[in-house]
């Protein structure tokens, strides 16, 4: 079953004269309980991809289904409600709230949902222990170390129960041995049937998803192409 597809899909950026090509005719169909990554160097599209498929942003031209909903033709308002619903981020900067604890930041999406605090409380507690966190709930992220922050936003982004995972450079500030931690906890997510899209530069990181495309000048292709 088909979670994402995208076809003839492109995004261009106009710098005077200049006509950038960020996608090229992007076709691209993911499978539900995927676990995907998309590989390519600096400026090849990655983030305009990204954008595109977490909602931030739309087609120029081409089609966007995600979970049956025609992510192309909907306003930008109903554009954020999707991404709210439907998508988990995780940041190469984990993104945490300083101020807050690991069991409030994890707390957050569901807040401006509209669940109920002590549901709130429950369901982090819950995704901090999936993450192997639970005795650090009252922590602020500076009392944690990199790895430990990632895992409080995978927390956060597993909270609401997206129908997927959007991975952008989660290993880019972690050391090697960190950074294969939090593969390994992908990986044993994606085996719990979680739907995971991550973006990276590496080869290496890329390498520990089962599918892996390559995206060079704004245009995709299967596999490995670096
Ligand atoms: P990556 O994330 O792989 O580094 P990007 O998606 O950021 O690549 O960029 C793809 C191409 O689009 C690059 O050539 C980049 O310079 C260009 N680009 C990205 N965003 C903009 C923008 N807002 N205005 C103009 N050009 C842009
Ligand atoms: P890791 O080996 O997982 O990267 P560290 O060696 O950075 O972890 O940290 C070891 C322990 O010390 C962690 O469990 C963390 O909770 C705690 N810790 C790390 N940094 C701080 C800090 N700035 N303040 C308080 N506790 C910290």
């Amino acid at each position: 079953e088909s979670l994402i597809t995208m076809s003839k899909i492109e995004k261009t950026y106009k710098l005077g004269d200049n006509v950038v090509h960020a996608l090229d005719h992007i076709d691209l169909s993911i499978e539900k309980g995927a676990f995907i990554s998309i590989v390519g160097p600096s400026g090849s599209g990655k983030s305009t991809l990204m954008n595109m498929m977490g909602c931030l942003d739309k087609p120029d031209k081409g089609k966007y289904i995600l979970g049956g909903s025609h992510i192309d033709q909907l306003k930008d308002r109903d554009l954020a409600e999707i991404r709210n619903q439907k998508i988990g981020f995780i940041f190469q900067n984990f993104n945490l709230l300083g101020k807050l604890s690991a069991v409030e930041n994890v707390e957050l999406p569901l807040l401006y949902r509209g669940v109920k605090t002590k549901d709130r409380r429950a369901r982090a507690l819950e995704c901090l222990n999936m993450v192997g966190l639970k005795d650090r709930a009252a922590h602020l992220p500076n009392q944690l170390s990199g790895g430990q922050q990632q895992r409080v936003a995978i927390a956060r982004a597993l909270a609401g129960e997206p129908q997927i995972l959007l991975a952008d450079e989660p290993t880019g500030a972690l050391d090697s041995k960190t950074s294969e931690e939090i593969m390994n906890l992908l990986t044993a997510l994606n085996e719990n049937g979680r739907t995971i899209v991550l973006i990276t530069h590496d080869l290496n990181v890329a390498r520990k998803a089962k599918r892996t495309v390559s995206i060079r000048d704004g245009k995709l292709q299967e596999g490995e192409h670096i």
